[in-house]
């Protein structure tokens, strides 16, 4: 809605991610933003948390700079109906007229979040891999990627409320906990919001995504460079021995030699973990949107202008046919 019609009292909302029944660890990391915006506003932090009942409460958001969580509880919101939730969300905005609502982008997310903003008339700024205020208007600042990654693009909302983004996992840091009061609030909402014309009939996982690359402290990616779907059994085997998971650059994944959960990247997912090993990568843009904050970045590549070596804190400059099997060995009897 047009700003003149709203007034963004409710300060700032974040839609909480819930897999398998737990909040998700991206949630503590738009928490902490949140706060700190939330702060630099002057305003309070609410998360949305919509799930099936479940034993717990979501208290630990409080750690994390929460100072009321939404929570609404409903054995129908155990498998994802996107229209469902986004009326739900729609309604708690509505009723709770956030000046910021800020959620992961995610599946879940990225699916849930367009509909919201069209239900409450407002714009959304999808994929943001930064968030400020703007000192002089107090405008939240929604930076992403654009033209293919090439340039940073920062998108301000200033016509309408609430101002409305999607940020991808990993791109800000979970804050330390500190103790603090919170409430959690149960709303009452009509039984319309949750009429549905989906029927869930299994929930499957998709083989080979067991464990979601976003949540490990080592990635091994393999690119073009290994030349045959095979050189993966390598990457594999190194990251199994560094107890990681497998990336991907996108071409790999376009030719069908690792899934697309593996994929690492703009269009892919946004790593951070402790160590990233890019082996047969060559560094483009797309790829470094990808893993660039991860802490320590080991590059093998045989071509020593590969642009990945800009970024590498090691760079191991050769054939990674002869260099991974020596890594891979010198694990192996480390590990006895
Ligand atoms: P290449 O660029 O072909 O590099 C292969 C590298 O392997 C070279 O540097 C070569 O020197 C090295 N090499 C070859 N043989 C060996 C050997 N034996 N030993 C050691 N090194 C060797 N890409 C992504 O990865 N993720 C994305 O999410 C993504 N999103 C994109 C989105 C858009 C809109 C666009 C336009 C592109 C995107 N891309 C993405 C593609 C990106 O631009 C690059 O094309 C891609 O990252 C290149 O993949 P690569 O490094 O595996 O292959």
């Amino acid at each position: 809605m047009r700003r003149s019609e709203r007034q963004g009292k409710g300060g700032v909302f974040v839609v909480a991610e819930i897999r398998n029944g737990r909040t998700h660890s991206c949630t503590y990391e738009l928490t902490s933003k949140a706060r700190e915006l939330a702060d630099s506003r002057g305003t309070s932090v609410t998360v949305v948390v919509l799930r099936a009942p479940a034993a717990d409460e979501p208290r630990e958001l409080f750690l994390y700079g929460a100072d009321e969580v939404l929570l609404v509880e409903d054995r129908r919101l155990a498998s994802l109906d996107a229209l469902v939730q986004a009326r739900i969300v729609a309604r708690l905005i509505e009723e709770g007229d956030p000046e910021i609502v800020l959620a992961p982008a995610t599946t879940t997310g990225r699916t849930v979040l367009p509909a919201v903003a069209a239900l409450v008339e407002t714009g959304l700024t999808a994929d943001c891999t930064g968030l400020s205020i703007d000192d002089e208007t107090g405008l939240l600042l929604q930076t992403r990627p654009a033209i293919g990654g090439n340039v940073m693009a920062t998108i301000k909302t200033p016509d309408h409320l609430p101002q409305m983004a999607t940020v991808r996992p990993k791109t800000f840091p979970v804050a330390p906990p500190r103790e603090r009061p919170g409430r959690i609030e149960r709303p009452r909402l009509d039984e319309a919001l949750f009429a549905s014309s989906v029927v869930c009939l299994s929930d499957e996982v998709v083989a080979g995504d067991e464990t979601n690359i976003q949540d490990l402290d080592v990635v091994v990616s393999g690119g073009k460079g290994l030349k045959r779907p095979e050189g993966f059994a390598l990457i594999r085997e190194l990251a199994r021995l560094l107890d990681g998971g497998v990336g991907a650059s996108r071409p790999t994944v376009e030719a069908k030699w690792m899934a697309y959960p593996h994929q690492v990247g703009l269009s892919g997912k946004v790593v951070a973990p402790r160590v990233y090993i890019a082996a047969g990568i060559s560094g483009a843009v797309q790829h470094l949107a990808g893993m660039q904050t991860a802490e320590t970045i080991i590059a093998i590549n045989k071509d020593p202008e590969a642009p990945i070596f800009r970024v590498a804190d090691v760079a191991l400059c050769g054939d990674l046919y002869d260099i991974v099997p020596r890594l891979i060995e010198a694990l192996d009897r480390e590990r006895g």
